[in-house]
């Protein structure tokens, strides 16, 4: 472990914008230093992925408005990487990072249009396909560089952008619900609610508040692509399940609702927040799979209820970081840390495992069994795609909401080794510096720093999975509720300690949609069977938790029966033995023994065959389709037949597979697209 005491000046970013709704504020970003294995990867992504890209690639379809033809949706890929390069800038201010920031800043800016337009289409274009999601992230990318750097010149560029906005799609113009494609039924243009958003509450002026409002209400009328209209708020509190909201795409649906909650923290209007809590909620219930993200080919399809299906192109990186981003906005918003429990499970799940290993290439989709398999190069030009330049705002986001604030003091949401800076609010500043290895261990310890005693609230969340827990002050042990923050108000003094030690044991998880299929968590992660580890064989395995029953009957001849207990009526968690695997691969991080049952018939010869299990992100993180995995495993589980192969025709269904470009120039070519359509 590498002590840390690195503690940055919070000086370095003079604008902090605060929302007058959050129950949760931000801690300052280059007050946190988080190292371990989720800093590791977030250094590999800095260094290797966001500040190691050919940034150029992104503007030029601006210069050129290279969207005129070809891929259409190049004008995305400037600010989903500008974003992910200012959280990259504000986790690790460097003076290099600030040159690239800056650079690239002034690349964009240099393409905006005497109007203040700024787009990957030529004018006659204007409204095409994805002109207007595109500006969406230039917007985004923009208040991204405001919020941290209060330059002006930055802020007027994006008032400039949205006043030649509002000038052809304000009211009687154009309607933004009639532009981009009709089979998205508009989603993509309408999500430009949530930039919007940020330039009226970093401008204060009231006219870009009137023109979110005005998008708002569009959502409600009937227009030229649907009828009905979008009800995106209407149907959000009626429950209506995500599937049939307005058109199924994923992501774009959520980038909707985060304009809603941005539209809400400058209005407090309980409907806009209540529309989003409901929606979140029937997102979880109906579309998150087990390792916390959804969709199948980029759409909502009911998902919770068919995760064990073998499906086509599970789970968009895309969509994976939006539910991340969606989840943090709640998180803010109502405080409730059913939110981080969600997040913690995508972090180390769905989103690290489609982050390759040295950080510059992420995967377009997920499943949960057969290999995984590197994103395309969907857009040669840009050198990238769209979940490529995405995994990164997720990942990157962590230092925001591990540890954030209230009024009353430090909140934490996740448990890592590193460092937590706040200010008090009579100004003194206290450190959180967390000494932990957690997840592969359920012990944390978090020592508090700081220069005079000082009567304040530290809150922790106890994951609601965590149902045997300890936590104690100094050795002083305290109660806590699972699924609620334990709030410990005292008066804190230099060298305070507070231990937390958490529930770890396996447990066995039912899917929501076929008793039949059983899984394993551990804490927040999900475990995987690996072919590094498992090797296929002519029988038949039952997962064994503890108490399943055993009866012994020596009149018989001394028959062992088990009985597998496959049904989990009464919804008490059931609990399974996990022994850490002392020899595993290198490039995997965490592998248990689990116990399994195996019977020669259904009267006798049954004994306990300990198969491993491996936790989700590193299960197949070959990336090949020698490298095969699986989660859920039905029951009994026919080993024979235990990997699916050649899954990555479902993934993608081109002709060749695609590589990681980086690592293998050659692959470019004939990795893309354009290759394979040809
Ligand atoms: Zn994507």
């Amino acid at each position: 472990m590498r002590p840390t005491f690195l503690i940055i000046s919070m000086l370095t970013f003079s604008v902090v914008v605060l929302g007058q709704q959050d129950k949760l504020m931000l801690t300052s970003p280059g007050a946190v230093t988080i190292d371990g294995f989720v800093g590791a990867k977030m250094d590999s992504c800095i260094k290797n992925g966001v500040m190691a890209v050919d940034y150029s690639l992104y503007s030029t379809p601006f210069r050129e408005h290279a969207d005129d033809a070809g891929p259409r949706f190049q004008g995305e890929f400037w600010g989903k990487w500008y974003t992910s390069a200012m959280l990259a800038y504000g986790y690790q201010p460097s003076d290099a990072f600030r040159e690239i920031i800056e650079a690239s800043l002034k690349e964009i800016l240099e393409t905006q249009e005497k109007d203040g337009r700024i787009s990957s289409y030529s004018r006659e274009n204007t409204f095409d396909m994805w002109d207007i999601w595109g500006r969406k992230y230039v917007l985004l990318g923009l208040m991204s560089n405001y919020e941290q750097t209060g330059n002006k010149n930055v802020l007027k560029a994006a008032c400039r952008l949205t006043d030649e906005l509002i000038s052809i799609a304000g009211p009687g113009k154009t309607k933004l619900t009639e532009t981009g494609l009709q089979v998205l039924g508009s989603m993509s243009s309408t999500t430009i609610l949530e930039p919007v958003v940020l330039v009226y509450k970093n401008s204060g002026e009231q006219k870009y508040l009137d023109f979110a409002e005005f998008m708002v209400s569009q959502w409600s009328e009937p227009n030229a692509y649907t009828d009905r209209g979008m009800k995106l708020i209407e149907d959000a509190l009626a429950g209506v399940p995500p599937v049939q909201i307005s058109s199924p795409k994923a992501y774009e649906m959520m980038s909707c609702y985060e304009g809603l909650c941005e539209l809400y923290r400058v209005t407090g209007k309980e409907e806009y927040l209540e529309a989003v809590v409901s929606f979140a909620n029937s997102v979880l219930e109906r579309e998150i799979m087990i390792v916390g993200s959804g969709s199948s080919a980029e759409l909502w399809f009911d998902g919770a209820y068919r995760q064990t299906e073998l499906l086509e192109q599970p789970m968009e990186t895309c969509v994976t970081v939006t539910w991340i981003k969606l989840c943090y906005q709640l998180l803010r918003l109502t405080g409730d840390p059913k939110w981080a429990d969600q997040m913690e499970v995508t972090l180390y799940n769905s989103l690290l495992g489609a982050m390759n290993e040295s950080g510059d290439w992420w995967a377009y989709f997920s499943p949960l069994s057969g290999e995984r398999m590197p994103s395309p190069m969907q857009v040669p030009q840009c050198h990238s795609s769209c979940c490529v330049v995405n995994g990164p705002r997720g990942l990157l986001s962590v230092p925001l909401w591990s540890v954030m604030h209230n009024e009353h003091g430090p909140v934490v949401n996740l448990y890592n080794q590193g460092v937590w800076s706040l200010e008090l609010q009579d100004g003194s500043e206290v450190s959180l510096v967390e000494e932990t290895t957690y997840p592969e261990d359920g012990s944390v310890l978090i020592r508090v720093q700081q220069e005079k005693d000082a009567e304040y609230t530290i809150a922790l969340r106890i994951p609601s999975w965590s149902k045997q827990t300890e936590l104690s002050v100094n050795g002083e042990a305290l109660e806590v509720v699972p699924g609620e923050y334990a709030s410990i108000h005292r008066l804190w003094k230099d060298g305070d300690e507070i231990r937390l030690s958490m529930d770890m044991r396996g447990r066995v998880m039912q899917s929501p949609g076929n008793m039949n299929d059983l899984a394993v968590m551990r804490g927040p992660v999900v475990l995987a069977l690996d072919n590094r580890l498992v090797k296929p064989a002519p029988y038949n395995l039952w997962l064994l938790p503890e108490g399943a029953e055993w009866q012994h009957q020596d009149e018989l001849g001394g028959l062992n029966y088990i009985l597998p207990d496959t049904i989990n009526a009464s919804g008490v968690p059931r609990y399974i033995e996990l022994k850490p695997l002392k020899d595993k691969p290198e490039d995997v991080w965490m592998a248990f023994e689990v116990p399994f049952l195996y019977r020669y018939t259904h009267f006798f010869g049954h004994e306990i065959r300990p198969l491993v299990m491996c936790d989700y992100a590193s299960a197949g993180n070959r990336y090949s389709e020698d490298n095969l995995f699986r989660v859920w495993l039905s029951q009994p589980l026919f080993m024979n037949q235990v990997f699916p192969e050649g899954t990555w025709r479902i993934l993608y269904p081109g002709e060749k597979r695609p590589s990681f470009p980086n690592s293998d120039k050659e692959s470019i070519k004939g990795n893309s697209w354009e290759d394979n359509n040809d």
